[in-house]
């Protein structure tokens, strides 16, 4: 262990602790080397649980900024809730898509127009259809539903998808 003479601060390294007092070799002053505590182990749990606690709190401030950084981002989402069919009087039949627009910011903000986009089983685009929500301005926290017909016939379609239309464009 170290020890530093309290008077002109030089340090020693012990191999033991002494008995008695020790005396500086530099300056001749003496002084009475502590010996170091036993740890108590219940304190060495509790600073163990306090360091596991900071550090479940900190990964949920993390968890939370990063939530915080995608909203600001990306503060209007598109999902869809539902793909039902409809078949016209020709007979003919077509994936119906429903879901909501959601604005998960707390600000008003313009809605977008929505693409829907239809793959084929080989994932390539077979149309991407623009149409635009019902609502033109979404209040904060606010959502829209949302039902479109897709154009192309049930048969090619493997995979929809929604898409917010990019704004400028
Ligand atoms: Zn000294």
């Amino acid at each position: 262990m170290k020890t530093v003479c309290n008077f002109c601060k030089t340090e020693y390294s012990l191999d033991v602790v002494p008995n008695g007092p020790v005396k500086c070799a530099v300056c001749g002053n003496t002084w009475t080397v502590q010996r170091p505590q036993r740890r108590n182990p219940i304190l060495v749990f509790i600073a163990a649980l306090c360091a596991l606690l900071a550090a479940i709190v900190f990964s949920v401030a993390v968890l939370y900024q990063n939530r915080v950084k995608e909203i600001r981002e990306n503060p209007i989402v598109a999902e869809i809730s539902e793909v039902t069919t409809d078949t016209d009087e020709v007979g003919v039949t077509r994936f119906v898509v429903s879901g909501r627009v959601v604005n998960r910011s707390e600000q008003i903000y313009g809605v977008p127009g929505l693409v829907v986009v239809s793959y084929d089983a080989d994932g390539n685009i077979i149309a991407r259809q623009r149409f635009m929500p019902s609502a033109t301005l979404l209040d904060a926290g606010n959502e829209v539903k949302f039902s479109h017909k897709l154009s192309v016939p049930i048969a090619n379609v493997e995979k929809i998808a929604v898409e917010l239309e990019e704004q400028g464009k």
